[in-house]
């Protein structure tokens, strides 16, 4: 690995100061588990490593029942599959962060590297785009909000403009009987990145003609995080055998996956139908409706 000059500001504004002013040349450190293997890997050569983790409030999780959840960018992902009013009301997203990696690994990696790594794999994207999360964006004339879907422009892309960081995701309170379900499907049942997934949440939601309201996210099928709406449409219209069978063809239909070195796209694509056809039936069993 090259050298280079490591910097752990004390506010936003010192942090966004030096990545304004060296621009390329400066990365963001977290945890480090993505960017320290693209160092290594020499892929990328900063001059100037600026660890946020130091930053007011960065590492704090707060939730009340009016606001919902606030999880500052460095909190690490044990952080998050561990927290009690997470578990209680954001489940898949605790579920979905504790398929990362290894134990060890998630003592290190944080929710916000794993957004702003901008992976279309990103494991905790599917359940923060269910549950309808903001990218709160520090910006040195201000700080600026942005419906997460918005944040990803493509593989490793992000809407990020210079001097800017994530400092924190919002996600509102869900319906307090909102089941979530992340499947993922790796090559091997544990400690790998993801062939695909996908996360699914339902909630009762009586002005829709099934009875039900839902949203539907995907996970390494497309350059960026995915969602399926059509399939959500199909699900608030009707929840039968048929809705669900046509609701997972829609999921399908909304992929758009590649060949790489750890799957074909058409394996990809078949298995998307099945994990969300799984995914599905799983919240219905458990809906109170
Ligand atoms: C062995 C191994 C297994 C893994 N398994 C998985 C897996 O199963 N699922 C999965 O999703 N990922 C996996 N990963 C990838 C990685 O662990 C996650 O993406 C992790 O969440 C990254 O968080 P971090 O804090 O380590 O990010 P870092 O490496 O610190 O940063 C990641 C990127 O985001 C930028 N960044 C970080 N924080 C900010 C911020 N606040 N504002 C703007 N930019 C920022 C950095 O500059 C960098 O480009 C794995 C990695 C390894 C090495």
């Amino acid at each position: 690995m090259e050298p280079f000059e490591y910097v752990k500001p004390a506010s936003p504004a010192e942090a966004s100061a030096i990545l304004a002013a060296e621009g390329s040349a400066a990365r963001i450190l977290q945890g480090g588990t993505d960017l320290i293997i693209r160092m290594r890997g020499d892929f990328v050569h900063p001059k100037i490593v600026v660890d946020l983790k130091g930053l007011p409030g960065i590492r704090e999780v707060a939730y009340n029942p009016a606001n919902g959840l606030t999880l500052g960018a460095a909190v690490t992902m044990n952080e998050v599959a561990a927290h009690p009013l997470i578990h209680a009301h954001y489940l898949m997203l605790a579920e979905a962060c504790e398929t990362i990696g290894s134990y060890q690994l998630r003592n290190r990696a944080t929710i916000g590297g794993n957004v702003c790594n901008a992976s279309p794999a990103g494991d905790s994207i599917p359940a923060l785009l269910c549950y309808d999360a903001t990218a709160v964006i520090y910006n040195p004339a201000g700080e600026r909000r942005l419906p997460l879907m918005n944040f990803f422009k493509g593989p490793g892309k992000t809407d990020l403009q210079p001097g800017e960081f994530l400092l924190a995701l919002t996600l509102p309170e869900p319906h307090e009987a909102a089941v979530g379900v992340y499947n993922k499907l790796g090559r091997t049942r544990v400690g790998d990145i993801a062939l695909l997934g996908v996360g699914v949440l339902g909630w009762p939601q009586p002005a829709n003609p099934s009875g039900s309201g839902w949203r539907i996210a995907l996970a390494s099928v497309g350059p960026t995080p995915l969602m399926a709406p059509e399939a959500a449409a199909l699900l608030a219209e009707n929840t039968d055998d048929e809705a669900v069978e046509a609701a997972a063809a829609a999921v399908m239909n909304a992929s758009r996956p590649i060949d790489d070195v750890r799957a074909s796209g058409a394996y990809r694509q078949a298995m998307v139908r099945v994990l969300a056809r799984r995914a599905i039936e799983d919240v219905l069993a458990r809906l109170p409706m």
